[in-house]
């Protein structure tokens, strides 16, 4: 959903720059830059840490190459391009799709992280708290729900576009502060009424994971969770410590989850569309446009 909404996003953002998308391979120039060389790895084609998708058409000319929004690199060739041939290629135009795969990674920054506006709103437990920003002169944030608002108390230095990764990292401590407190009380009340009590609960902020249990009985919570609302929430956590009980996804599981979330259907597939709402917690290393399937 949202990968179809950032491709369109690429597409403007590139013919404002005037960038092409696509690229034609025409002459040779004298390379003076090494290239990571295309290799196969588990019957899949990689060069550097990318993914390469290599399509062979019988009418197609010469090579030619687009990076996509995942940052896989497509190529498409002839039927009879060696991959020396392609890697020669690659090679001549390695710093035009260095500089696609750059431009994907500040789109995606660009999507997902806070502008930090006055006014801009944040999820915490189905609610939506409005920013209200007050500078000071110290080195220190501080943040606080009250009400409707999330206050924060930012360092007049600290706020500018340069430092928006520092503002994003104290505001994600800030979140994760509140989350483990949150949810470790909800845990316990679920515990107590499921009869169901994990031998440990970690908190850990994977990417779109949002919780496991393993057989020993211990649960591990995304805490970003926290955006979801309340029944959310609730669904997830009683969906892992279902897992206690049943180590699987069988029609029994169900039942039981059943019977403490009785609209834990709705409940998943809202998960599910609400995927990305979490991404402005993570870091925008931690960002894949990808993957979007949950799993637990
Ligand atoms: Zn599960």
């Amino acid at each position: 959903m949202k990968s179809k909404v950032f491709q369109n996003a690429q597409a403007e953002l590139f013919e404002f720059l005037g960038w092409p998308q696509k690229k034609l391979i025409k002459k040779k120039k004298a390379l003076d830059y090494w290239v990571p060389p295309l290799v196969k790895l588990h019957g899949v084609y990689v060069i550097g840490k990318h993914q390469v998708e290599l399509k062979r058409k019988a009418y197609q000319k010469g090579i030619s190459f687009r990076v996509l929004p995942n940052d896989t690199l497509s190529v498409t060739t002839g039927l009879a391009t060696s991959l020396k041939e392609i890697h020669e290629a690659l090679s001549i135009h390695w710093k035009w799709i260095q500089k696609q795969w750059g431009m994907n990674k500040t789109l995606r920054t660009l999507f997902v992280q806070k502008k930090w506006t006055e006014g801009e709103s944040f999820p915490f437990v189905g609610e939506s708290k409005t920013l209200n920003i007050q500078f000071s002169k110290t080195t220190r944030f501080y943040f606080d729900f009250l009400d409707d608002e999330l206050r924060a108390l930012v360092p007049e230095k600290f706020y500018n576009k340069k430092n928006l990764e520092k503002l994003n990292s104290a505001l994600r401590q800030f979140y994760k502060r509140e989350a483990i407190s949150y949810l470790s009380s909800r845990v316990d009340t679920w515990a107590s009424s499921m009869g169901l009590f994990p031998k440990s609960v970690r908190f850990r902020a994977q990417n779109r994971r949002w919780g496991s249990c393993s057989s020993r009985g211990d649960v591990s919570l995304n805490w970003k969770i926290i955006v979801f609302s309340s029944e959310i929430i609730d669904y997830v956590l009683i969906h892992e410590l279902s897992h206690l009980k049943h180590m699987n996804h069988s029609p029994v599981f169900w039942k039981l989850v059943e019977s403490f979330c009785p609209n834990y259907k709705k409940l998943k597939v809202r998960l599910k569309e609400q995927n990305y709402d979490s991404d402005f917690l993570s870091k925008s290393s931690e960002i894949y446009m990808q993957n979007p399937g949950w799993k637990s």
